[in-house]
C-alpha cells in the first residue's frame, strides 16, 4: 500500500496544480518589482451619510496596475502578499499614498476628506510596522489624525497579543479613527468590543445583499446597529447596492452606507471630479452670493 499511497501521493500533483504554482512563482516575482517600480493604485469609493447624502469619507481600495495584465484586484494578490511578507511595504505605501491624498485634497479643495484604509492582521504582527514613523509623517503634511482611519478585521482582535495590542491602542491615543470592517464574518470579536472602543463598525455585505423587509438578515442588522450605537460607535453598511436596502437600512437606524448603488471605487480624477470640485463650485457660488 505505500507503493500505491506513494503513487497516489504523486498523482496529486495535476498538471492543472503545476500552472497554478508557476502562475503563483511568477506572481510573486511580478509582485517584487511592481513594489519597486510603484505599481499601485489606490482607488476611493465614497462613503455617504444616509441622513443628509453628503460624503465625507472614502475607503482607499488598492489595485495593481500589471505592466501587461492590466488592473489587478486586491483579492488576486493581498494573500500571496500576506504569506511572502511583502504586505509590509504595500500596506506601508498605502498609508503615505492615502496620508498625501487626504492632505492634498485638504490644500487644494479645502475639504476634510475622511481616508480609510485597509490593514491585515499580518501588518499588526510584524514589528517593522513604524507607528512613531507614520505620526511624524502625518505631523509633516499638517494633516490631523483623525482624517485617516484604519479598517481591522475581527480575526485580528481574536487571540489578540499584547504587541498587537499595543499598537491598537497608539493609534487609538494619536487620535487616528478605528473601524471594524467585515464584521459578523469573523471570529466572534464580541468580548474585545468590550474593552477596545472603535469609531465604526462596518457590516459586512453578506448582511446587505438579500436585505428585504421583515427577513433574519433585517433584524440582524437592526440589533448590530442598536449594539453599535450603544457601545458609541457609528454603524457603515457595505455593498449597498439597491435603493430599497438603502431605504430599510436608513429605517433601522444605520448611519452610513457604500455600495455601488451610490458609486463603485473610483480613480483619483473621477473622485475629484464627482465629489470634490462639484463642493468647492459650491462654495465659490456661496462665497459670491455672500459679497452680493
Ligand atoms: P473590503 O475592505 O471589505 O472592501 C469592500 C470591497 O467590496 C471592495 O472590493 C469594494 O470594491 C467592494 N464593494 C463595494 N461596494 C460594493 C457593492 O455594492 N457590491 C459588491 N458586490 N461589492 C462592493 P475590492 O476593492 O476588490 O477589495 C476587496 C478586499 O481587498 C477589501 O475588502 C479588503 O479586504 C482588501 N483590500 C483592498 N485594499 C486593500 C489594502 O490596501 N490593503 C489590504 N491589506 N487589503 C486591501
Ligand atoms: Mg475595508
Ligand atoms: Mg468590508
Ligand atoms: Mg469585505
Amino acid at each position: 500500500t505505500s507503493k500505491s499511497s506513494g503513487r497516489n501521493r504523486f498523482n496529486y500533483f495535476t498538471p492543472a496544480m503545476q500552472d497554478h504554482a508557476q502562475k503563483r512563482i511568477m506572481l510573486i516575482q511580478d509582485l517584487k518589482v511592481a513594489i519597486i517600480q510603484h505599481q499601485f493604485e489606490l482607488y476611493y469609493q465614497p462613503i455617504v451619510d444616509v441622513n443628509n447624502k453628503q460624503v465625507t469619507k472614502a475607503e482607499a481600495l488598492i489595485r495593481w496596475r500589471h505592466p501587461t495584465m492590466g488592473l489587478i484586484p486586491p483579492a488576486d494578490f493581498i494573500s500571496i502578499a500576506e504569506d511572502t511578507g511583502m504586505i509590509i511595504d504595500i500596506g506601508n505605501w498605502v498609508f503615505y499614498q492615502a496620508c498625501k491624498q487626504a492632505a492634498q485634497w485638504k490644500t487644494q479643495f479645502n475639504c476634510d476628506v475622511q481616508i480609510s484604509i485597509n490593514k491585515s492582521p499580518v501588518e499588526f504582527r510584524n514589528e517593522s510596522t513604524d507607528i512613531e514613523g507614520w505620526l511624524k509623517h502625518m505631523s509633516q503634511l499638517a494633516l490631523p489624525t483623525k482624517n485617516i482611519c484604519i479598517e481591522i478585521t475581527e480575526n485580528l482582535l481574536f487571540n489578540i497579543e499584547p504587541n498587537v495590542e499595543a499598537k491598537l491602542l497608539a493609534y487609538r491615543k494619536a487620535g487616528m479613527q478605528m473601524s471594524l470592517d467585515d464584521f459578523g464574518t469573523g471570529y466572534s470579536s464580541l468580548p474585545y468590543l468590550k474593552k477596545f472602543s472603535v469609531n465604526y463598525l462596518k457590516i459586512d455585505q453578506c448582511f446587505v445583499n438579500n436585505l428585504a423587509a421583515g427577513s433574519n438578515d433585517l433584524c440582524l442588522c437592526e440589533a448590530m446597529i442598536v449594539m453599535a450605537h450603544k457601545l458609541g460607535m457609528k454603524v457603515i453598511a457595505e455593498g449597498v447596492e439597491t435603493e430599497n436596502q438603502r431605504r430599510l437600512l436608513t429605517l433601522v437606524g444605520c448611519d452610513y452606507a457604500q455600495g455601488y448603488l451610490f458609486s463603485h471605487a473610483l480613480c483619483r480624477d473621477d473622485f475629484e471630479q464627482q465629489y470634490l470640485m462639484a463642493t468647492q463650485e459650491h462654495k465659490r457660488i456661496s462665497n459670491s452670493q455672500l459679497l452680493t
